[in-house]
């Protein structure tokens, strides 16, 4: 089982320094590799393409000029002719636009390697290059094996460690003989055909700090960017730049730290609704979402990026797929117009109407426990006709 584990990692004041030269170098050498590649179609059209390998041994000659290349893990500048061929591939698949070059302002910092590491103690990790790095708890790695590392520095000003680990230590989960169909509302997070509602997640607090900074940072913006152009104007001798205007930056990193923590709540919420739901049934049906549609209508767009359920649903994937469950994907059409009871079809209703009568049996509805049960009852069908 491959799964992605992600802690904290505190380097010291030198070991931050390498990791600003090693980010560094990673853009390095891809702007080297872009801008290699553009000339060279430059010059000629029909030249042939430069693969990673090319580049790989393209970096060898660049370390000599270059040497401060020296002090990267070198299998991250590896992986960077790798994303760079893919990307060129891609493109040439017309799957894709044209890699850009990479810019020292962006908000996330990173670099990728596939060297050896290994974990020495409880709180620490040693790293090529970079040596015994501190870190969060590691525990949740025991027994695994590494595979790639991202080392990053996020516009909060978090350092973190991402892992791709193989776990042969995931038990599948004792069977329960129990099914679900799950509705994804709109007033609820989810709702099963057993009536059971999962609210949605509700975060404004941190919602409005989000809101505050953000319109702190572009008022400190829009007075640092004219304070800037105004000294400029006036002194010849000594040109100042945006970075000298801290402030702002500080707006943009606090702004940035309430987003995360949104991003952190809301994962941990979903991560809590998908394992209580992979322990408790053995079959699990959702639909799949025409997303599309869906986002023409506006009031329904911030609702679901909102309740995230692309998220609940990858994480529901993977969980069944580990604990030995079985999730199944139907189509989404009626679920919310069919009487689960008798099979009436009653016609589109407006949002609005959260519970019916059948008018057909007499059966009182409430809409998404109904469509939950009709969604379950699609799942069985599917499974019954695989059978
Ligand atoms: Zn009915």
């Amino acid at each position: 089982m491959i799964k992605g584990v992600k802690i904290r990692l505190y380097p010291n004041k030198h070991q931050q320094n390498q990791l600003l030269q090693m980010f560094g170098n990673d853009r390095f050498v891809w702007n080297q590799m872009l801008a290699m590649a553009k000339a060279r179609y430059k010059n000629n059209p029909s030249s042939r393409f430069v693969n990673e390998y090319g580049m790989d041994y393209l970096v060898k000659q660049l370390k000599v000029e270059y040497s401060f290349l020296k002090e990267s893990d070198s299998s991250s500048l590896q992986i960077s002719n790798h994303n760079l061929a893919q990307a060129f591939k891609t493109l040439f698949k017309h799957q894709g636009g044209y890699p850009r070059f990479k810019s020292r302002h962006s908000a996330k910092q990173s670099y990728t390697g596939k060297s050896t590491c290994k974990i020495v103690a409880k709180r620490r990790i040693k790293l090529p290059k970079l040596g015994n790095i501190r870190t969060s708890k590691t525990n949740r790695l025991n027994g695994c094996k590494i595979k790639r590392y991202t080392l990053s520095l996020e516009s909060t000003g978090k350092y973190y460690l991402s892992l791709t680990v193989e776990d042969n230590s995931i038990k599948p989960l004792e069977k329960t003989g129990a099914v679900v169909g799950i509705d994804l509302g709109v007033a609820d997070l989810a709702i099963t055909s057993d009536a059971n509602k999962y609210p949605k997640f509700r975060t404004s607090y941190l919602d409005k700090q989000v809101k505050a900074w953000q319109s702190k940072f572009s008022k400190r913006k829009y007075r640092a960017t004219k304070a800037v152009r105004q000294w400029n104007h006036n002194h010849k001798d000594y040109k100042m730049i945006l970075d000298d205007y801290q402030n702002w930056q500080r707006a943009k990193r606090i702004k940035a730290c309430y987003q995360a923590k949104i991003a952190n709540k809301r994962k941990d919420y979903l991560h809590k609704i998908t394992t209580e739901l992979v322990k408790s049934y053995d079959v699990i049906v959702i639909e799949g979402l025409r997303t599309k549609d869906l986002l023409k209508n506006h009031h329904l767009a911030k609702a679901i990026s909102n309740q995230s359920w692309r998220e609940f649903r990858t994480m529901l994937e993977h969980k069944c797929k580990w604990y030995g469950k079985q999730l199944i994907v139907v189509k989404p059409n009626y679920t919310s117009q069919i009487c689960s009871s008798c099979g009436y079809h009653s016609g589109k209703k407006p949002l609005e109407i959260r519970e019916w009568t059948c008018p057909k049996c007499g059966t009182y509805h409430d809409r998404d426990v109904n469509a939950a049960v009709n969604i379950l009852n699609k799942g069985l069908e599917k499974l019954k006709v695989r059978d």
